[in-house]
């Protein structure tokens, strides 16, 4: 069998050999407690701020301004929940607002605030997943505490005007945070141009491991902290800080930053070729959110009559991998929310493919997936017809 082939980006990405090599030293000599007053204390607390500094460059944003946290996951639940909470006592904030197309560390957020007695909304989308603008006004209003609109859509890549909703959102005092997970080094991100409130990163999206991220939070947003216990990071999120990590994100930021734009162009270009080959192939594909303005990594493809669980175990014994557009439970597909929330079919959604392209995709690999999903399909079909 040929070499396999690696078009999951989007769950996660292969560690970078310059991030691994900063980071090593700290699970060697460099060992010490940022908090210890002592040398190995002192030098872990120099890389730590380091880290700190050098990240919020990638941002647009002061040091004081990033809170490094164990994933995506805990920033997203930290900006909602966390300045939900800040804001409870404010008057008639109560509601908390975002949309039905975000990863479910925002929406599950979002249904713990309802639960702490929050009012939960959820804005529109339109068919290729872009937030409907009247929906937009008519929901994020003055009774409103926190928006969180994501930058980039995991599933189908589409890209949110996140310069005018947090403008809008600012002018009518609500606080406003953007999921950035999948738009960190796809979308040129600068806090001091665009003013959201809060945003979150995740590490092993951009080349750092897994059980890393952070959250930018702008000087003077209300937040409560969701851990309590000693002083790390101004009380903001006790625990001793991870060193090794935090230096890893920051130097994997750095480059990510660095090779954005030429990256971006050359995924692009490997993106077309997929879905325009796909196409050609297979005229009756349905390529979701096309409509929209996408980030360049992510495809996310239906073939009508094929059920994407089948479809992904066939590709992987092609040696191909890549995930579902929807969710497997239990042997059942249950089509994803992010589809049904655009409007897509039951059917057409439970045979949605995802690929989603990064630094291990070249054109030989979107060769041999070009030619082997149009394959797979059209014998899936023949089968389910028989
Ligand atoms: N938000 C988005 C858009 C994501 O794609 C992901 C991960 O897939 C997350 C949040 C969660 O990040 P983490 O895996 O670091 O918890």
């Amino acid at each position: 069998m040929p070499e396999p082939v690696y078009f999951d980006h989007a769950a996660t990405t292969p560690v970078r050999e310059e991030v691994f090599a900063a980071m090593q030293p700290f699970f060697g000599p460099r060992f010490g407690n940022p908090s210890s007053m002592h040398r190995w204390g002192r030098e872990a607390r120099t890389a730590l701020d380091e880290a700190r500094e050098r990240l919020g460059r990638c941002l647009g944003a002061s040091p004081d301004e990033i809170v490094f946290t164990s994933c995506g996951t805990e920033a997203d639940n930290m900006a909602l929940i966390g300045v939900w909470r800040a804001r409870r006592g404010e008057g008639s904030r109560n509601a908390a607002v975002s949309t039905p197309i975000e990863h479910k560390a925002v929406l599950g957020a979002l249904h713990e605030i309802a639960k702490e007695g929050g009012e939960e909304r959820l804005l529109m989308v339109d068919s290729a997943g872009r937030v409907d603008a009247s929906s937009f006004d008519a929901l994020v209003r003055d009774d409103t505490a926190v928006c969180s609109v994501m930058w980039v859509n995991n599933e189908l890549g589409t890209l949110q005007d996140v310069q005018t909703m947090a403008e809008r959102a600012r002018s009518r005092g609500v606080v406003f945070h953007t999921d950035a997970v999948q738009a960190f080094g796809k979308v040129d991100i600068d806090a001091r141009r665009t003013p959201f409130d809060l945003l979150s990163i995740s590490g092993h999206k951009i080349g750092a491991p897994k059980g890393i991220g952070a959250l930018f939070i702008r000087r003077g947003t209300p937040m409560e902290p969701l851990l309590f216990g000693g002083s790390q990071d101004r009380g903001r999120r006790p625990g001793t800080e991870n060193v090794a990590m935090a230096v890893g994100l920051a130097r994997a930021a750095e480059l990510a930053v660095a090779e954005r734009d030429e990256e971006c162009r050359r995924l692009q270009a490997l993106r077309d070729r997929l879905e325009s080959t796909i196409l050609a192939r297979v005229p009756d594909a349905v390529i979701h959110g096309r409509e929209a303005a996408r980030a360049p990594h992510i495809s996310n493809i239906s073939v009508p009559g094929t059920e994407s669980e089948s479809m992904l175990i066939a590709l992987d014994l092609r040696g191909v991998a890549c995930s579902a557009g929807s969710a497997c439970q239990s042997g059942s597909i249950t089509p994803s929310h992010v589809l049904e929330a655009i409007g897509v079919s039951t059917d057409v959604a439970k045979a949605a493919i995802r690929f989603s392209l990064g630094a291990l995709s070249t054109e030989a690999g979107v060769d041999r997936v070009a030619e082997v999903f149009p394959m797979l399909a059209e014998k899936a079909r023949r089968l389910a017809t028989a």
